[in-house]
């Protein structure tokens, strides 16, 4: 289980967040919310590679960022796309041609653990194709344009999809190859398998692993890594 590519898009525009820049920059704590999302990958024995793809404008923010931190497995900073398929399909292509398993995970998900992530990479072997998902807590319901309630979906079987998403980069390249050629979209890279019809297995991921996008994501990543930081400061003083 070595030899994983990793591939970040991070190059949105975060426009929900309000910034007037990438929301990837903002400071979480003590360092920029893309800078705890490279270093989770950094830290992993298993991974080889990491790609992070960027808006145009951003590339030197990030090489210096990666600079200052000292991240040694960034192999290349490349430019995203309009949409986050176009971002991912050109991270994809920087990685070295070694790298049969790639992981996408999306830059704005800071709060992935280690412990988590190598249990992800465990559980999804012989998979060719896997995501993180978690329960959903509220009704969903589906409405019409005009707001009318259509019907209520059963919540038993339904799942908030997170990245990471682990994949054969046979089966990945193919299916962006084949979006890209019917003019198809989907808003995460397991869409593109689904739609060619190509199994996709589902495991438990985990409600902190949220996806920072407004301002109160922001306020609660926050919250989440102090309570971190405390429960692992009680844990050093009990020993
Ligand atoms: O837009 P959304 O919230 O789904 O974005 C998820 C991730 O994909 C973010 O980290 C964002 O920066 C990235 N993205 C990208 N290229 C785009 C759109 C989004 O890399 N064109």
């Amino acid at each position: 289980m070595v030899n994983i590519g990793i591939v970040i898009p991070a190059a949105g525009q975060g426009k929900r967040m309000g910034a007037g820049y990438n929301k990837q920059f903002l400071m979480l704590m003590d360092k920029p919310i893309l800078a705890h999302t490279i270093r989770l990958f950094e830290e992993s024995n298993f991974v080889s590679e990491i790609v992070i793809v960027a808006a145009e404008g951003d590339v030197s923010i990030i090489e210096e960022l990666v600079y200052h931190q000292e991240f040694q497995k960034v192999v290349a900073i490349c430019i995203g796309g309009v949409f986050r398929q176009d971002s991912v399909r050109a991270g994809v292509r920087a990685l070295s041609p070694t790298i049969q398993r790639i992981v996408v995970h999306d830059g704005a998900r800071p709060l992935l653990t280690l412990q988590a992530f190598h249990k992800f990479l465990e559980v999804t072997q012989g998979h060719s194709a896997a995501i993180m998902g978690v329960d959903i807590k509220d009704t969903v319901k589906r409405v019409d344009i005009a707001g009318n309630v259509l019907e209520t979906l059963p919540r038993d079987n339904l799942r908030a999809v997170q990245t990471p998403q682990i994949f054969d980069r046979r089966v990945l390249e193919e299916a962006h190859q084949k979006a890209v050629s019917a003019g198809y979209y989907g808003t995460d890279d397991a869409s593109l398998l689904e739609w060619m019809g190509h199994p996709v297995k589902m495991v438990e991921g985990m409600q902190e692993n949220i996806k920072v996008t407004t301002p109160e994501d922001l306020w609660l990543a926050e919250r989440i890594l102090s309570m971190r930081d405390s429960r692992g400061a009680r844990r050093e003083q009990e020993t």
